[in-house]
């Protein structure tokens, strides 16, 4: 943009005296100036996420210094470039301004998770049987489930009482974490575009339970990453872990089933019993269950 002035205003740099300079000079300025329409058009519609304010103010800054550069030497090329690009810039800082909180985000190049919450984070099998032993003076456990869900080992009569110890408010508030699934899901989520998905519509009393509890264990899922939902078929990302294998029948992506004592004859899906497993399934690009490995992240778009 800058350009050799010796004082009024230099019309010829605009191509109109034909010189190689003067073509040079208007490609030039044509090219540095025209580079901000697509940003222009793409702010407009992304909402320019990928840009920071310091970086426009900077640029607004360039261009509005070198604008008055060109008035005070009278360089006319200085000044029509400089002009269209200040106006080009503050167009793009007043559309990030407007649309970034409300431009759909882009689709990032991250492929996606859908993490399931009961049986997968959360060990609500567990919670449930420490409620019901403390509530009766049982000593059930897992294993002597063996496979069984809990309403086919009980008695018939107490169906009642459990509904009502799972229906209890807090009682999801308190479930604890599954083993190693913290540290496991703050890796993915460097290389993954995670998100956790719970069927929670099956218990609407447990909305604020479950979100307060995300906030307490898993503080790098935002709310926008965090689905309460019924069908999982809606999910549109490349990977879904889940314990129940109901949710992949309508799922258009790699289902990953996680063990539990309820789906041990399930044998349609890729199947892990760890978070440990996951990680060298997902993390790992050497595994020998290595999926789709990410694909590097790209630069932002100046
Ligand atoms: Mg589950």
């Amino acid at each position: 943009m800058a350009a050799s002035v010796e004082g009024g205003w230099r019309t010829q740099e605009l191509m109109l005296d034909g010189s190689w300079a003067g073509t040079l000079g208007t490609m030039a300025a044509l090219c540095s100036t025209g580079a901000f329409l697509p940003q222009v058009v793409r702010t407009w519609r992304r909402g320019g996420r990928d840009l920071s304010y310091g970086l426009l103010g900077l640029l607004l800054a360039g261009a509005a210094l070198w604008l008055g550069y060109g008035l005070l030497v009278g360089a006319a090329a200085v000044v029509a470039a400089n002009a269209v690009t200040f106006i080009l810039l503050a167009l793009v800082l007043f559309l990030k301004w407007r649309r970034e909180g409300t431009a759909l985000p882009p689709r990032g190049p991250r492929p996606r998770i859908a993490i399931d919450m009961d049986e997968v984070i959360a060990d609500t099998l567990g919670h449930v049987l420490e409620a019901y032993n403390r509530a009766f003076g049982e000593t059930l456990t897992r294993e002597s489930l063996g496979g069984r869900s809990l309403e086919e080992v009980i008695p018939a009569e107490r169906g009642a009482a459990v509904a009502a110890l799972v229906l209890a408010p807090g009682f999801f508030r308190d479930i604890p974490v599954v083993a190693e699934s913290q540290r496991v899901v703050r890796a993915l989520c460097a290389r993954y575009e995670v998100f956790i998905a719970s069927a929670a519509m099956e218990v609407p009393g447990s909305f604020a339970d479950k979100f307060e509890w995300l906030d307490e264990h898993f503080p790098s899922i935002p709310p926008s990453h965090r689905i309460f939902c019924g069908d999982k078929g809606v999910l549109d990302v490349d990977y879904l872990i889940d314990d129940s294998p109901r949710h992949f029948a309508r799922f258009r992506g790699t289902p990953i089933l996680f063990a539990a004592p309820h789906n041990r004859a399930e044998s349609r899906f890729l199947r892990v019993s760890s978070w440990g497993e996951l990680e060298r399934l997902l993390l790992e690009p050497d595994a020998p269950f290595a999926l789709r490995p990410p694909a590097p992240e790209v630069a932002p778009t100046a």
